[in-house]
């Protein structure tokens, strides 16, 4: 079958460079038909499910994954609901609705909601997990196929990590296409650091909560393919400040025209910084994995938050 994701733009930007030396090469997934990335993985996974006999999906996201499920789910025809906690706030559960999956509001935080899904797929649901499946990596690794196509090579690629999803997926794309020579720069907001904090703690470590807007980065654990290739050097990881994040949300939106989540904002971040890792770089790629969970009044509030 088809792909259900869409091959999106690789595009140079003279904007975002000017405390770096090297090209800025910006691979557009935020113009995935459900807002993000997640298009990519959660659309492989559904039809593996599909293929394999599933006649229901159920999942526990309220965030992007639970929303590119609800899109996958009407293109291939099979009901989607999707369990979200009492804290989801309307937008995404809008959203969810308009692609005609079944939102159920359920318990306080995602335990709660998560349990509840977890039930539903042992009732014969394919209960789909935001980012810890190899079908998903699949996925989002076509992303780098397609960077392979226009044979503009970088020397690393920045992306955002929440549970490493995207992170797993980049690399096994790298990995296929024989670029094992290009680096990784995973960003994550100072708190969301599940990543980060295990590489200075030297073990994969579990985060008691999550303190940052950038709330699609908020997994207290990372998969654990994450943190092994953190672990085999393949990867350097760094933070930036909500702060930050929310600021190059902003002049992403006034240079590039495109309105993407803190969570994006994060790579974007790093690029905007000219973060250290970055100096020696002639080419540099860039994960603009979108988000769908902004509105241009959500960033004007957090703007003002945070004084900017
Ligand atoms: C899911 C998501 C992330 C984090 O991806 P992981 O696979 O969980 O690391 C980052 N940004 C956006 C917009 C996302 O939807």
């Amino acid at each position: 079958m088809a792909n259900l994701h869409i091959e999106t733009p690789f595009i140079q930007s003279n904007m975002m460079g000017g405390k770096l030396n090297g090209d800025i090469w910006l691979k557009l997934d935020a113009v995935q038909p459900c807002g993000s990335f997640k298009a990519r993985g959660m659309a492989a996974a559904c039809q593996q499910f599909l293929d394999e006999g599933a006649t229901s999906f159920v999942s526990s996201s309220g965030g992007n994954a639970g929303l590119a499920v609800a899109w996958a789910g009407r293109l291939l025809d099979v009901p989607v609901t999707v369990v979200v906690p009492e804290s989801t706030k309307d937008r995404p559960k809008e959203l969810i609705a308009l692609e005609g999956a079944k939102v159920i509001v359920h318990g306080e935080s995602w335990v709660e909601a998560h349990a509840l899904a977890t039930e539903m797929g042992q009732d014969g649901a394919a209960l789909l997990h935001p980012f810890d499946n190899p079908t998903i990596w699949d996925g989002h690794a076509t992303m780098i196929e397609e960077i392979v196509q226009t044979e503009v090579k970088p020397d690393v690629i920045v992306l955002s990590v929440g549970g490493g999803g995207l992170l797993c997926g980049v690399a096994k794309g790298l990995e296929n296409a024989g670029w094992d020579d290009v680096k990784i720069l995973a960003v994550e907001t100072d708190g969301a650091a599940s990543l980060h904090g295990s590489r200075i703690a030297g073990k994969q470590i579990t985060l008691d909560k999550i303190t940052t807007i950038a709330t699609t980065l908020g997994a207290k654990r990372v998969a654990e393919q994450a943190w092994d290739l953190v672990k085999s050097g393949r990867v350097h990881t760094h933070l930036v400040s909500d702060r930050a994040a929310v600021d190059a949300c902003a002049r992403f939106l006034d240079g590039h025209r495109i309105l993407v989540e803190p969570a994006c904002g994060a790579a974007l971040a790093a690029v905007y910084e000219g973060c250290e890792f970055l100096q020696d770089k002639q080419t540099i790629g860039v994960i603009v994995c979108g988000g769908a969970g902004i509105t241009q009044a959500q960033l004007s509030l957090w703007q003002e938050d945070l004084n900017l």
